[in-house]
């Protein structure tokens, strides 16, 4: 979500005249844009804004903007504690951004915040579909932030995302914390599903996926959808968060584990060859070994592809923080931590590894030292080599070495659509349906 709105911030600033540097000081202008979910990272949020305080006593017409979850009602107490900050504006709020700039003597275009992207724009893109949350989990910290749930009207992303296509982006991903109650709050109560089946006609997308899904708005019609529409890809990110059904009651999650495995049965059954990714909390107040081993267990049962896992962090204003006490020692936080990961990593590096001597598709993001890189439809990074200019192309890719976290590949079918090593033909899952040596 804050790279979706960091990329807008820098499309508008673009329009209005600015060019990013990646130096800090070098620039006229820095926005920082902040994440607090997590103690460390508002930790990370004062550390920046300190460095950016020491850049400004030396070059004093810097001007430092401040956006994300760490600016919320108190931004008067917030410009007390940080004079050296010109503009603290909320997330998404990007009408005070802009009369910002004009009160600085930038032309700022009437038309500026519904001026289509630059035409130059990136294979794969973000768009935010749904702000804030209305389920206050009991850790969390984003419905304070963020507020309460809103969604934009259907087809104002539809318009979005067909003059993304016109530009050549080839995939989206629709982004919402809670991304899966989309519509509700609009007047013709369109769900997900619809957004994904209007999505599915844009011409020249090959691409759509979502997240986050929340377990309890997880439907049996969007999962159908999922199953049916052809252009939306089989990975669902489905955070389950502990594996106790106490902790999850203390979490406020709203699903006991039993039904979250049902759930998953239900989408496996559904759409076979789905890949899920998951978010996981160790060391909630209160969690025991044995608790904490039930992590473990459904870890094991589920076999995700891919486990987020974060330390508890109390976040000063949430039920939690208010009603437990944080009694896991960071020591006990840490270790749990890292069997989740040591596990994960076992699972994931048995999953991929089922991979090796398959073909799948991948949509080529990007070159990094020497290789190019871009992801399956299941959400799989995959690298390769190969001299022709592969972005934003559709490639098929042996796959030859795999890990828990990549797969590495040779070309089967080049950039310009030559095959060179052999031709494929690839099924939804990636998985190889034939490969024959062309003659
Ligand atoms: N809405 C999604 C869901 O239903 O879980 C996730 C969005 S949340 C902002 C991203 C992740 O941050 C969560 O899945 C959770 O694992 C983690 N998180 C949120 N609050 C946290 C806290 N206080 N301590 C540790 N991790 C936290
Ligand atoms: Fe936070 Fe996600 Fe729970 Fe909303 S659903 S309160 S964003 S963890």
């Amino acid at each position: 979500m804050n790279k979706a709105e960091s990329q807008r911030v820098a499309h508008y600033l673009e329009l209005l005249g600015y060019q990013a540097t990646p130096v800090p000081w070098s620039a006229d202008l820095v926005v920082l844009n902040t994440c607090v979910v997590r103690q460390s990272a508002e930790d990370k949020v004062l550390g920046t804004l300190g460095y950016l305080k020491g850049i400004k006593s030396y070059n004093p017409d810097l001007s430092i903007l401040v956006t994300g979850c760490f600016v919320d009602l108190r931004i008067e107490e917030l410009e007390r504690c940080f004079p050296h900050v010109d503009l603290f504006f909320k997330p998404g709020a990007y009408v005070e951004l802009l009369s910002w700039a004009r009160e600085q003597g930038v032309t700022v275009p009437e038309t500026v915040l519904s001026l289509p992207p630059p035409e130059h724009v990136a294979p794969t893109a973000l768009i935010s579909i749904i702000q804030g949350c209305d389920n206050f989990c009991s850790y969390c910290i984003v419905p304070y932030r963020r507020g309460r749930e809103k969604s934009r009207p259907v087809m104002e992303i539809v318009r979005e995302i067909r003059h993304l296509a016109q530009c050549g982006t080839k995939e989206v991903t629709l982004l919402g914390q809670n991304v899966n109650s989309y519509g509700h709050d609009l007047p013709a109560q369109p769900d997900l599903s619809d957004l994904l089946a209007e999505t599915n006609d844009v011409a020249g997308l090959t691409r759509i996926r979502f997240l986050t899904s929340h377990p309890k708005d997880m439907s049996q019609r969007l999962v159908s959808a999922i199953a049916s529409l052809d252009r939306v890809c089989e990975h669902i990110s489905l955070p389950f968060q502990a594996g106790d059904n106490n902790i999850l009651k203390a979490m406020r999650r709203g699903y006991t584990a039993e039904q979250y495995l049902q759930l998953v049965d239900t989408i496996r059954h559904c759409i076979p060859e789905v890949a899920l990714s998951t978010d996981v909390i160790v060391g909630f107040p209160g969690e025991s070994e044995g608790q904490f081993a039930r992590t473990l267990t459904l870890l094991q049962e589920i076999r995700f592809d891919t486990v987020h896992v974060a330390a508890y962090s109390p976040r000063p204003g949430t039920i939690a923080s208010r009603k437990y006490q944080d009694d896991v020692s960071p020591a006990t936080k840490k270790e749990r931590l890292n069997r989740v990961e040591a596990l994960q990593a076992d699972i994931a590096g048995q999953i991929n590894s089922e991979l090796r001597g398959k073909t799948v598709e991948v949509l080529v993001e990007g070159k990094k030292r020497g290789k190019w890189y871009g992801r399956t439809r299941s959400d799989k990074l995959v690298f390769f080599k190969s001299d022709n200019d592969c972005l934003g192309q559709l490639v098929k890719i042996a796959i030859g070495k795999t890990s828990p976290w990549a797969l590495q590949g040779e070309v089967v079918a080049d950039c310009t659509g030559l095959p060179t090593i052999g031709e494929t033909s690839v099924g939804r899952d990636g998985a190889m349906l034939g490969l024959g040596l062309k003659s």
